[in-house]
């Protein structure tokens, strides 16, 4: 196993991360290292400035995710501010703000930032769906309770099994074992 330092507090991120990284060989390791968060809308941006400040703590290769939902009907948010929309208004008040909105469409993104003091890379992941009317089932963590990915008919929350092949992190994570998985023979040779 290929052991891969992830700087997060959510055990649920680490979680999903470790059921990809195990196809590739790669463990991802938890270390809590909280890094200030630029306002930006982009998630990569966000993510890039991350993992910066984290590897100028640690001086050891790492990677972060900075990840959230974007509601289309709310013209994009809350965006790059889901962690603090969900302290703040929780699920309940998110589907307040959607109260007799037609257009339910959104989309979960995931980016994942990697820094070893040289090379800084960023792998984006998305996965579209919709809001549900009301929450629905207590699985994964979040917004997943009123979140239907697209071309399912139940919550994340209420069906967590498809999660991990079809989610946002999903896609970013192994977008980030390829691209190391190859660096590390690089470097080997
Ligand atoms: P971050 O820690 O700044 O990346 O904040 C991510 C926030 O986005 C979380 O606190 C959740 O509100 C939301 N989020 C990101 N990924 C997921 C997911 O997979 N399920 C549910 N909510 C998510």
């Amino acid at each position: 196993m290929i052991k891969v330092l992830f700087s997060t507090t959510n055990k649920h991120k680490i979680k999903e991360a470790n059921e990809t990284g195990k196809i590739y060989g790669i463990e991802f390791e938890q270390i809590n290292f909280p890094y200030p968060e630029i306002r930006d809308e982009k998630f990569e941006n966000i993510a890039s400035d991350g993992v910066k400040y984290v590897y100028e703590k640690i001086k050891r290769p790492v990677i972060v995710d900075d990840s959230g939902i974007v509601i289309d009907a709310l013209n994009g948010f809350p965006g790059t501010f889901s962690a603090y929309a969900e302290k703040k208004l929780g699920n309940s008040g998110i589907l307040k703000l959607m109260k007799g909105a037609e257009n339910r469409t959104a989309r979960y993104i995931s980016a994942v930032a990697f820094f070893d003091g040289k090379i800084l890379k960023t792998f984006v992941g998305t996965v579209e769906g919709e809001i549900s009317d009301e929450e629905r089932g207590s699985g994964g963590f979040g917004y997943d309770p009123v979140f239907i990915p697209a071309g399912y008919k139940e919550t994340f929350g209420e069906n967590p099994g498809p999660k991990n092949e079809i989610s946002h992190r999903r896609k970013s994570i192994e977008e980030f074992c390829k691209f190391y998985v190859k660096f590390k023979e690089y470097q080997e040779e």
